[in-house]
């Protein structure tokens, strides 16, 4: 029988009312006990990581994680996290760079309503979390109202359905119903991609100093020089459709240059959930690339955000930070 180790962060599937609304209490056993099909699918074990709403996990709690998992990966066959959904797909990517070439599955979860609710999501997603990670694919992903979605794809879309997860522009990699575990599309769950031969590496970095600008009709582009002058050194634009950024009365093209030629990394995102930024269509898509902003492509703001606390984390050089935002695995 496999042997999985259950890391508990804390969110609302642990969550018990309080005076002042719902807050972790659960211990990971208190969970499993509630879930008796768990019994003969797999031997597990537990350790409470955090107790945590993932709203306060910040990246602290992600290198804590990745180093409980990675000091563990000999002793396991898989890993399950449970996990607050709010910043699940941050953690989620934040160990996909964090555990660069895993061997071992390591699958998030968590619940839209607490595991001890009648009619919670808390048991079947855990249970099927265990199933997932009992199968055995590599790599980080999350397990989620049937469907199995890779660490760096997931954006959290509903605030209360229970399908609050989707993968964004990426087939899902599998598809778990009625307990079995099925490939959707050309999906990856079943078939993984090929990891590197090399051994698994612990990569513990994330600096937080990545400013996100949402940006909206009358933006003020000295937010960005701001952000500089603060320290901040990545500067991620949320900007439209498929990466435009105004240069027109408010121009930013100016304020990315100085961030820019001060080495800090700017990024162009889109507000577009699907599809991501194409900075070649459009002039104002392109002309902020002309400044030095790099176009985050396909990937989710998630993903990109801590990708790039990510690669900060380990350099003071700009362009090496750039090098592995764009080139590091997994794209
Ligand atoms: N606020 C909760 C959390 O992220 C929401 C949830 O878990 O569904 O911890």
């Amino acid at each position: 029988m496999k042997h999985i180790l259950l890391l508990s962060m804390g969110g609302t599937i642990a969550s018990v009312p309080t005076e002042t609304g719902l807050s972790p209490a659960f211990s990971p056993q208190e969970m499993l006990r509630l879930i008796p099909a768990l019994e003969g699918l797999c031997e597990i074990s537990t350790e409470e990581v955090a107790s945590l709403d993932s709203t306060n996990i910040q990246p602290e709690e992600w290198i804590t994680l990745a180093k409980r998992i990675f000091d563990n990966l000999n002793a396991y066959d898989g890993f399950v996290v449970s996990h607050g959904t709010d910043t699940m797909a941050y953690t989620a990517a934040a160990l996909s760079y964090m555990l660069q070439g895993l061997h071992k599955p390591v699958i998030l979860t968590g619940a839209q309503l607490p595991i001890h609710y009648p009619g919670s999501d808390g048991k079947a997603n855990l249970l099927n979390a265990f199933r997932a990670a009992v199968v055995g694919a590599p790599g980080v992903y999350i397990a989620f109202d049937g469907i199995i979605i890779s660490g760096t794809r997931a954006s959290k879309l509903y605030s209360e359905n229970f399908a609050a997860f989707q993968s964004i522009n990426a087939p899902v990699a599998g598809v778990i119903q009625e307990g079995d575990i099925f490939q959707a599309g050309r999906a990856i769950f079943t078939h993984p991609q090929p990891f590197p031969e090399t051994e698994p590496k612990l990569m513990p970095y994330a600096d937080p100093r990545v400013f996100v600008y949402k940006l909206i009709p009358g933006a003020d582009p000295s937010i960005v020089d701001m952000a500089v002058k603060l320290g901040y050194r990545g500067i991620l634009l949320e900007a439209y459709g498929a990466g435009g950024v105004p240069n027109y009365r408010r121009d930013f093209l100016p304020s990315i240059s100085r961030a820019t030629q001060a080495g800090v990394v700017v990024l162009c995102a889109t507000q577009c959930i699907y599809d991501g930024t194409r900075s070649d269509i459009y002039t104002v898509s392109s002309l902020p690339r002309s400044a030095g902003a790099i176009s985050t492509e396909d990937r989710t703001v998630e993903a990109s955000a801590v990708k790039l606390m990510w690669a900060l984390g380990q350099t003071d050089d700009a362009a090496v930070a750039i090098e592995l935002f764009l080139n590091a695995p997994p794209l």
